[in-house]
């Protein structure tokens, strides 16, 4: 694991639902598409299609603004046909009895999870530093019923809430993340995902033992989601080996009863440090070596890279540097820099650009140049099969409007959703105009009554979808089969 810096918290995670592309009008909900002899898998497949690959011309709309809400139905994913809807009302006793389970369980739990997000929210932690998140949500877990493992996997906030019925049954994984940004605190939400995380898996044994179903459910607590992927190092050591699928959600700003299921974009994160040499910047700055120069031609490469850029593919980042002072050459520089595409392999063709960036600037100055990269965040694959379960569920259930938009932002689950059927929708929290992700507005937004109530109509939904996906196994056979993509977990 590389040694998280002061920074290290800006990598991943949601500065707002900014759609990077516009999905071209595609009539979902039109007859003709439930009655074109596709089969369900390639309804499916269809609902899959990411809309990056649709045109970009109007690259940059608003996942869930206001102002779009309307134009939802024309991106939801397909209904089912009616037969299949009818099947579906038409489910035998324990199924519904099981559906009532779950919201009986969550009715309960709901003062206890508030409690437990807003413990979280007053004790922000940043990566890798989780260590009262992890005990208090170990607690909880345990207290519930829950076999815990702390400190999972040899990372020292990572753990694992498990519970078993019965032999064999599908193995169900969920996540929760539990990092906050320096200064700002809870300013993404993660204590609203961190208790949606205990809720789904207490709602969900509750299930198995209530209705005698076999099965496994994993809950791993995530660190380090800003930053240093810590879902990353996990995938790397097996802890999401065997788990037939893996559920989380994430709050973000929005109208409320707003959910999205698009991708994110695939990240990658640099750690440059120049070395120069000191020397009197009015005596004999000829001596010297400028480090900082290097930053800044390494800053000037960059922003006319920009301008070569898709207008789907991200750059930022900073400059720092270390006992600086106006009347000495400086003799170091560090620049924390991240790239970010719509798809891995986008990233690496940009990735290559701007180590080049970097590496013209040290030869300009003649500085030595030390370049580190981070584990890139791959792109979000939401798995067709779940997300057009919960998109039913959440829309028919619930009144939610769906979207497909996705974010320019990244996160670490998009590595886990390249290796398992996985599912990660976007869900709004009220709160001020330009108060997004990483904003203080949403650090207190995360802590409102009316965020929780939100975050647990999510929290059923997927509880409802993990239900229906163990309780149907030809829909748990589909969800196999519709992965788009395999990866190693080493990757
Ligand atoms: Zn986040
Ligand atoms: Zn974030």
């Amino acid at each position: 694991m590389r040694p998280q810096t002061e920074n290290s918290h800006s990598a991943g995670c949601f500065v707002g639902f900014k759609a990077l592309f516009r999905r071209k009008s595609q009539a979902t909900r039109d007859p003709s598409t439930v009655s074109s002899g596709l089969s369900q898998s390639q309804q499916h497949e269809k609902f899959s299609v990411p809309s990056r690959y649709c045109d970009l011309d109007v690259p940059c709309g608003w996942g869930l603004s206001a102002e779009d809400q309307t134009s939802y139905d024309t991106l939801l994913p397909p209904y089912r046909d009616n037969e299949e809807m009818i099947a579906y009302k038409q489910l035998g006793e324990t199924d519904c009895a099981a559906q009532r389970t779950v919201n009986n369980v969550l009715d309960r739990l709901d003062p206890e999870l508030n409690q437990l997000s807003l413990d979280i929210h007053d004790h922000p932690e940043i990566a890798f530093q989780e260590k009262y998140a992890r005990d208090t949500l170990t607690a909880f877990m345990h207290r519930h019923g829950f076999d815990i493992t702390s400190g999972y996997l040899g990372l020292e906030t990572a753990w694992k809430a498990e519970f078993s019925y019965g032999n064999g049954g599908k193995v169900i994984g969920i996540n929760s993340e539990m990092d906050a940004l320096k200064r700002i605190g809870h300013a993404c939400g993660h204590n609203l995902i961190a208790a949606s995380g205990c809720g789904i898996a207490i709602a969900l044994k509750a299930v198995l033992e209530t209705h005698h179903i076999p099965g496994k459910i994993i809950l791993l607590g995530t660190p380090a989601e800003e930053g240093g992927g810590g879902k990353i190092i996990l995938l790397q050591r097996g802890a999401y080996h065997g788990m037939d699928f893996c559920l989380m959600s994430h709050p973000g700003p929005g109208p409320l009863h707003s959910v999205d299921l698009g991708s994110t974009t695939a990240v990658q994160t640099f750690e440059v440090e120049y070395l120069g040499k000191g020397a009197h910047a009015g005596a004999a700055p000829w001596d010297g070596v400028n480090a900082l120069d290097a930053a800044f031609l390494a800053y000037s490469n960059l922003s006319v890279l920009r301008q070569q850029m898709k207008p789907t593919h991200r750059s930022h980042g900073i400059v720092e540097g270390r006992d600086w002072v106006s009347n000495v050459i400086p003799d170091n520089a560090r620049i924390r820099w991240q790239v970010r595409a719509p798809t891995y392999e986008e990233l690496n063709a940009l990735a290559q650009r701007v180590r080049n960036c970097f590496q013209a600037a040290a030869l300009a100055t003649g500085c030595t140049v030390k370049i580190e990269e981070e584990r890139p965040y791959h792109d979000l694959r939401n798995n067709p099969v779940l997300a057009t379960t919960f998109s039913e569920i959440i829309r028919e259930q619930y009144g939610h409007t769906v979207s497909t938009h996705g974010s320019a932002a990244s996160t670490d689950f998009g590595n886990v959703s390249h290796y398992l059927p996985a599912l990660h929708p976007l869900y709004a929290i009220p709160t001020e105009p330009n108060g997004g992700n990483h904003t203080p507005a949403f650090t207190k937004a995360s802590a409102t009554k009316s965020a929780h109530a939100a975050n647990m109509i999510i929290t059923r939904g997927l509880a409802l979808t993990a239900l229906r996906i163990i309780q149907d196994d030809s829909l748990f056979e589909e969800m196999k089969a519709s992965r788009l993509i395999c990866i190693s977990s080493d990757s």
